[in-house]
């Protein structure tokens, strides 16, 4: 008996059967593109086939050099190409896994002055105009791909997935943003349309009849001039027709500015329009996109919205999402929370991706949590993301692990993030953290701050006190209507209908955000908000609707730079832009001058003025606690001297760059060295 008898039920593609309906949807590692990186890729994915994953799709590999996504980017052109995959190939079939290829042009998204187009039109998102490729030079490219899926059959592939979404050079080929074609391959929808035909078609010739064919099509292309959902129901009709098996789906190109993934996108958003394309073909659809838990894939596949669910990202935060899925253990799922930080914000910077909560991520041959036979017991002081990290890491290694909690919860910052709108899934991060330590058997000591005489007996103590908030040196600073965002996120105080907000870091971004949302964005107003067309509109896009005012909120920084601008490369647009219409009032280049009964006094490019707020929510960054390290470091303890086999990781070691990315792999990587 299993909770999700849909999800876990096989299906066949083709001449493949697969033990399941979870796909693992393809991501661009960084360890695609060398091949001396290859054993390391081969143990990513084979970590996640032996957890229980149906079918696993590579990033892409570009059927040609026009084609690649950088200079020297993993490519499928020959078969010493073919060849060097074995390893990768082997690795999962040995594993009891399947996987399939996946096959790219970049197009115009080439990051490569050898890019080439449809048109010479230059992407918003890359420096480099394409070359316009000539109609003969298109139809070769029609064959190279056609050639590259071939020779993924010969790599030991199980399967291809052809990139057809995101705003590569197939989505490119098919809308009028980028083809402005008038010869056979553009000027109407119809001969838009004939490339990714072709390519199918070709492909087919080559494979025969039963070689799982994948199609990615973008179901959505949320930008101007894209295409209209009539005509993306006509292309996927035409690719059935064509030879496609299954499928998969994606939503929007690289350059829409309509958020499609991060935390903020709520979850499931984008399943109308995947069951509106089941509506039309009778191949196997995969869902995609925001779907991050076994509970909503299955329902999804239960309800007949999708025959499978792709989810790519919680594969990188838990390899066996699905065996604990399937083993009654769901709880244990380390759950994606969606903030891109290092994953697709490592690849957009040409670093290899992993995860926040998962630093083994594409590290699995480097950062190896050995179990060991040493009784040795750890204290752990500070319940925050790098004391949970090191705790849980050294207890699966077989330490004795005790962990000590001076407040009533675990989750430390988290807690904070969680009550931001758009960041609630950050609470399963938590409910992660409290399952795995339960399971682990963790000694928890909630409501104890521990001294440094407690922690004497230990073999090694790692102290992960975090931080507090940095107070700020104004006059008045001591105010009634001053809070520390720490007390308005966790309910403690509620803020007044004019608030300024000190600081416009991560936090004080977050918290403009909580205090400028009215908590009530049902789905259709997310859509509305931005400009998300539920109908037929070119490019799936509508004029924004206006946000409802929920109070005035001034962002302020004594820095000239504009606000926002340290936010992550993927998320950060998004939150700017929600900041911009909710009418939050952003202010760079401030000096605060004073607080009193009047408001805030400050000076804005040599002009005073008195904002009449309310409430002063600080958010000045942070400072690190560590009283209980320097005592253990001035005292001389059983360890046999003072400091000896005490380690300090986190915010408690560096406030500055208080984030749980680095606190996270620190905590992680200490227990390692245990
Ligand atoms: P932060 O990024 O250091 O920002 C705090 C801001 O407060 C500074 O930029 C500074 O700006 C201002 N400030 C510093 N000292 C001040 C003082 N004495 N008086 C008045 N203003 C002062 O800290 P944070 O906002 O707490 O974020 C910390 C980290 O959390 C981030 O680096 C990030 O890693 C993480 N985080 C990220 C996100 C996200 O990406 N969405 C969200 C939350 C947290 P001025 O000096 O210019 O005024
Ligand atoms: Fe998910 Fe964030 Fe990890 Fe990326 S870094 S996989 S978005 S939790």
């Amino acid at each position: 008996m299993t909770d999700y008898p849909h999800l876990l039920e096989p299906i066949t593609l083709g001449d493949l059967t697969l033990r399941n309906r979870v796909i693992m949807g393809s991501m661009h590692t960084g360890l695609e593109d060398h091949t001396w990186q290859f054993p390391r890729l081969a143990e990513f994915f084979a970590e996640r086939a032996r957890g229980g994953v149906g079918l696993i799709i590579t990033g892409g590999y570009a059927v040609n050099r026009r084609g690649w996504l950088k200079p020297f980017a993993g490519e499928m052109m020959s078969r010493l190409d073919a060849m060097r995959h074995r390893i990768i190939t082997d690795a999962v079939h040995e594993a009891g896994g399947a996987i399939a290829l996946q096959v790219i042009h970049a197009g115009r998204y080439g990051y490569s002055p050898f890019n080439a187009g449809a048109s010479d039109i230059k992407s918003p998102i890359t420096p480099f105009r394409p070359k316009r490729l000539s109609a003969k030079e298109i139809d070769r490219t029609a064959d190279d791909f056609a050639r590259s899926i071939a020779l993924a059959r010969k790599a030991g592939y199980d399967a291809v997935e052809v990139m057809g979404s995101e705003g590569y050079f197939i989505n490119q080929m098919l809308a009028r943003r980028t083809n402005d074609r008038t010869d056979e391959w553009g000027g109407t929808a119809a001969k838009r349309m004939r490339f990714p035909v072709e390519v199918i078609e070709r492909a087919r010739r080559l494979v025969g009849p039963d070689f799982p064919i994948i199609y990615r099509i973008s179901l959505l292309d949320l930008v101007d001039d894209g295409q209209t959902w009539d005509e993306i129901a006509e292309l996927a009709r035409r690719l059935e027709a064509a030879g496609v098996t299954m499928f998969n789906t994606g939503i929007g190109w690289h350059e829409a500015r309509v958020p499609t993934i991060i935390t903020q996108v709520p979850q499931g958003a984008w399943l109308p329009w995947t069951e509106r394309l089941k509506s039309v073909v009778s191949v196997p659809v995969s869902a995609s996109n925001r779907i991050n838990s076994p509970e909503q894939a299955e329902e999804i596949v239960a309800t007949g919205r999708a025959d499978l669910v792709s989810m790519a990202r919680p594969f990188l935060a838990d390899a066996d999402f699905v065996n604990k899925a399937a083993q009654g253990r769901a709880d244990e799922i380390n759950t994606c929370i969606a903030c891109n930080q290092a994953c697709l914000d490592h690849t957009f910077r040409n670093r290899t991706a992993s995860c926040l909560l998962n630093p083994r991520a594409c590290h699995e041959t480097k950062l190896v949590l050995a179990p060991t036979r040493t009784r040795k017991s750890v204290a752990v002081v500070g319940a925050g993301p790098a004391g949970l990290s090191a705790a849980i890491a050294a207890a699966e290694r077989g330490l004795e692990v005790t962990l000590f909690e001076a407040s009533d919860a675990i989750g430390g910052q988290f807690r904070h993030a969680m009550e931001i709108p758009g960041k609630e899934d950050f609470r399963e991060s938590v409910r992660y953290w409290t399952r795995r330590l339960e399971v682990l058997r963790v000694d928890v000591r909630l409501n104890t701050r521990a001294a440094a005489s407690d922690l004497a007996a230990y073999d090694e103590v790692v102290v992960a006190t975090g931080v507090t908030g940095r107070a700020i040196d104004i006059p008045g600073a001591d105010h009634p209507s001053v809070v520390s965002y720490a007390d308005l996120l966790s309910g403690r105080i509620t803020a007044g209908e004019r608030v300024a907000v000190i600081g416009a870091g991560g936090v004080g971004v977050d918290v403009a955000h909580f205090l400028s949302h009215d908590g009530d964005e049902k789905i259709d107003d997310w859509y509305a908000h931005w400009g998300v067309s539920t109908g037929n509109e070119v490019g799936g896009l509508v004029t924004k609707a206006a946000r409802p005012k929920v109070r005035d909120v001034h962002l302020l920084q004594r820095k000239t730079t504009p606000i926002g601008k340290g936010l992550g490369k993927t998320s950060g647009w998004a939150h700017r832009a929600v900041l911009k219409d909710s009418g939050v009032r952003q202010v760079s280049g401030v000096t605060y001058e004073r607080i009193d009964d009047d408001g805030l006094h400050l000076t804005v490019d040599g002009v005073p003025q008195v904002l009449g707020v309310d409430t002063i929510v600080v958010c000045a960054g942070q400072v690190s606690v560590r009283a209980v390290y320097d005592e253990l470091l001035s005292t001389t303890d059983t360890r046999g001297g003072s400091g000896k086999g005490v380690h300090l990781i986190g915010g408690a070691d560096v406030a500055a760059e208080l984030d749980a990315k680095r606190a996270i792999a620190q905590g992680t990587r200490l227990a390692a060295s245990l």
